[in-house]
């Protein structure tokens, strides 16, 4: 009797300790989880620039994004990161226009202009190069993080250099010269408003062009696309990321990658190795990153020189 009175003490405080235990457990996680929310910096809320009466452009969370308001309804170039980037740029258009969003144009395949679709209406269309299509569904069928959203594929695609569209009673036309950033790059310029969306074929992040040799984008082809950009009579170029830019500042990032590539290519003739031509070519890194091109949290790229040089010697 003593002792099963006992057990059953035992049992009644044991289980009060754990209860008592869990609501710690529980408080301080709690506790943990709201500093942790006071400390992170909230993130910058996206900002929208305004070019003409009815072209913008949205800056935040991840690549810029271009905004055009056709006569029934809104055209998008590239669509943020994440779904509550997608939701923001929605907001972010809604307090522009009361029309709805029809058409998205993806300048190419990456996350960061694509996975905020998830967000966006279903039934849209989205139109892409040809490539773009088939890399995202690569990316999708090999899952796993930065996977862009199923039932968000592009819905037209483009296969030609050049095709001309009228959305939403507005001048577009998407081209295309040659793999650059990626194979499926497309330019987006609107002619009467002598605008050119360029996609990450120009991203001012960094200072030389950058390159997704795994999506078999090319520095040559680059160079041939920069030629093509900035010989359309335009004179705002929104970049992938960072500000607007002129056509004399594209002129001179085409003069500077065209004679760094010339360098790579002689060097690379007299036999050097990659680590004789980035010395030659290019400032040492900063302390504390590694030489790769990243800097956006993301991974780190192969750097221009890199990618020429691997473009001109093959397995080296
Ligand atoms: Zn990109």
């Amino acid at each position: 009797m003593i002792e099963s009175s006992f057990t059953g003490e035992f049992q009644r405080m044991h289980r009060q300790i754990n209860l008592l235990f869990g609501l710690a457990v529980a408080a301080g996680l709690s506790a943990f989880a709201s500093l942790a929310a006071a400390q992170a910096p909230a993130p910058a809320p996206f900002v929208p620039h305004q070019l003409t009466p009815n072209v913008y452009w949205v800056e935040g969370g991840g690549g810029n994004s271009g905004v055009i308001i056709g006569d029934k309804g809104v055209i998008v170039i590239d669509a943020k990161t994440t779904a509550a980037g997608g939701k923001e740029l929605l907001d972010n258009i809604a307090k522009i226009t009361p029309k709805p969003v029809t058409t998205v144009i993806l300048t190419h395949s990456d996350g960061d202009h694509v996975n905020g679709l998830v967000s966006f209406p279903a039934g849209i269309t989205i139109i892409s190069h040809e490539n773009n299509k088939k890399e995202l569904q690569a990316a999708l069928s090999a899952g796993g993080r930065g996977a862009p959203p199923a039932d968000h594929l592009p819905t037209q695609v483009v296969s030609k250099n050049k095709e001309n569209l009228k959305l939403g009673g507005v001048k577009f036309e998407l081209l295309h010269w040659a793999p650059a950033h990626t194979t499926g790059d497309l330019v987006v310029y609107l002619p009467d408003q002598k605008i050119v969306f360029t996609g990450d074929i120009i991203a001012m992040q960094l200072p030389d062009p950058l390159i997704h040799l795994e999506k078999h984008g090319s520095s040559e082809g680059w160079i041939t696309t920069v030629k093509g950009i900035v010989a359309l009579n335009a004179d705002k170029f929104v970049p992938g990321h960072g500000d607007v830019q002129t056509k004399a500042a594209l002129q001179q990032r085409l003069a500077d990658a065209t004679a760094k590539r010339a360098k790579i290519k002689d060097l690379v003739a007299q036999g050097k190795s990659l680590d004789e031509v980035k010395a030659a070519v290019d400032p040492p890194p900063a302390p504390g990153r590694g030489a790769g091109g990243g800097g956006r949290g993301g991974p780190a790229f192969a750097t221009f020189t890199e990618v020429v040089f691997r473009e001109l010697k093959p397995g080296a």
